[in-house]
């Protein structure tokens, strides 16, 4: 969000938590820090699940602790150096459809790195990641895995190999 967007979501947490925000610049530049690279509806999403989970006096570093939990399915909407959508590969892969028989395709990414690759690859939609369902190797499927039949061990290995 930009400073201006920020300072208008400071006083909206102060309404919504019931504190006069700080004037002080240093603290608000030291705040705004870590909401730099989140989108304003994101930090909302934040403020609403901090204030239906807990009570008491606010504190931003519980207010940061609903990051993760506002980007979940919302990934779309932020995007950063870091892509989470394509893990900085430019691009996401599909199922898709056609004349009954299933195919995978890839399309660009939203992010930076997919916008530069070839423009004649499609650029992914938000509806097309929501009306699927992402399996374990970040595919969007057009149906929900069945993951009877993933094989464990190849599971094991591909994410948290390196934590067994
Ligand atoms: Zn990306």
């Amino acid at each position: 969000m930009t400073k201006n967007e920020f300072m208008e979501y400071v006083s909206y947490l102060g309404k919504l938590f019931s504190f006069e925000p700080t004037a002080d610049k240093e603290v608000l530049a030291a705040w705004y820090k870590p909401f730099e690279r989140v989108h304003i509806d994101i930090a909302r999403e934040m403020a609403q699940l901090y204030l239906k989970q807990e009570t008491g006096r606010f504190k931003l570093a519980k207010l940061l602790e609903f990051k993760d939990v506002a980007l979940r399915g919302k990934v779309y909407k932020e995007s950063t150096e870091n892509c989470k959508l394509c893990k900085n590969t430019g691009f996401v892969m599909l199922e898709k459809r056609d004349n009954g028989k299933i195919y995978e395709f890839c399309n660009r990414c939203i992010c930076k790195i997919g916008q530069s690759l070839n423009s004649n690859i499609k650029t992914v939609t938000e509806a097309d990641l929501t009306e699927r369902y992402k399996d374990y190797n970040d595919i969007y499927r057009l149906e929900k895995p069945r993951f009877e039949n993933i094989d464990v061990q190849e599971f094991k290995k591909e994410k948290i190999g390196g934590f067994v």
